[in-house]
């Protein structure tokens, strides 16, 4: 772990035990995220993007694995210390907008309650164009309105990470750009922001890119680089394209101690 690393995880892992057997979910996943960094975690639907989320936020214990967040490691505090912590420094936004609301408080009253500065209410409401609803309580809003709503409660809260699953899903792209460029106001404020995506805006606006696949990190695209993932076993994942080329699932590796090229060849 780097010093300037606000987030850090090592080797987490999350089966479920389900009535039709065991799902691995995620499968050994090392990460660090420096201060003030904004990065999109993308992958097919059931790659474990939300499992992986909701152990780096705190809220569901991982099978395996360390999760440190701004030096505090999360998952060997007592249940009280990791609530205390995450009210201190975490937000989560569910993929449904609706998880992350009380329905019977007006927009305002849902930012008041967590916002560190009485002035943020009124400024983000403003910028995630929420000011007409103002009065409505989650029931009066359309979907998109709501999905704004939540991101601006965890804006104003003002921890230093953000977590997001799917923010801008049901926004147009007008809403989509406002909760995008909040997202840059609160990097340069330096709160570090994860968020889980499909969206292509999202990724066109993230200085980090982190590709998952059937529970394990394949890529890592971060200043235009695009770079396959080695983790701390030695895993390394090929791209679908490539790995169809070793129907056997056997590699023999060559390579000589003066260079940094190795071949990985069907036997
Ligand atoms: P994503 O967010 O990328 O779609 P998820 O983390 O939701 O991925 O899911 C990863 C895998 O774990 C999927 O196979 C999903 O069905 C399974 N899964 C997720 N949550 C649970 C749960 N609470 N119980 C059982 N299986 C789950
Ligand atoms: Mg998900």
């Amino acid at each position: 772990m780097a010093s300037d690393d606000l987030l850090w995880c090592d080797q987490l892992v999350k089966f479920y035990e389900t009535s039709t057997g065991r799902v691995q979910a995620v499968r050994g996943i090392d990460l660090e995220f420096a201060v003030g960094t904004t990065a999109a975690i993308v992958g097919p639907s059931g790659s474990g993007k939300s499992s992986l989320l909701r152990m780096l936020a705190g809220l569901d214990r991982p099978t395996a694995g360390t999760v440190m967040v701004d030096g505090v490691d999360l998952w060997r505090l007592s249940e009280r210390a990791r609530a205390r912590a995450r009210a201190d420094m975490i937000t989560h936004i569910y993929q449904r907008p609706n998880d992350n609301l009380f329905g019977h408080l007006s927009a305002e009253m849902q930012l008041a309650r967590v916002a560190k500065s009485s002035g943020s209410v009124d400024a983000w409401l403003h910028a995630l164009g929420l000011e007409a609803q103002r009065t409505l309580r989650p029931a009066q809003m359309s979907g998109g309105e709501r999905q704004r709503l939540a991101f601006a409660r965890a804006a104003v809260a003002e921890h230093r990470l953000m977590i997001a699953d799917e923010p801008t899903a049901q926004l147009d792209s007008a809403n989509a750009s406002a909760v995008l460029d909040a997202i840059d106001v609160l990097a340069g404020r330096g709160i570090t922001a994860i968020i889980a995506t499909h969206d292509r805006r999202v990724l066109d606006r993230v200085g980090e890119v982190v590709e998952l696949r059937d529970g394990a990190v394949s890529t890592i695209t971060t200043g235009g680089a695009r770079l396959s993932v080695i983790d701390r076993s030695g895993r390394l994942q090929l791209p679908p394209e490539l790995r169809e080329r070793f129907p056997h699932g056997r590699a023999r590796l060559r390579w000589t101690s003066e260079s940094e090229h190795i071949e990985i060849e069907r036997p």
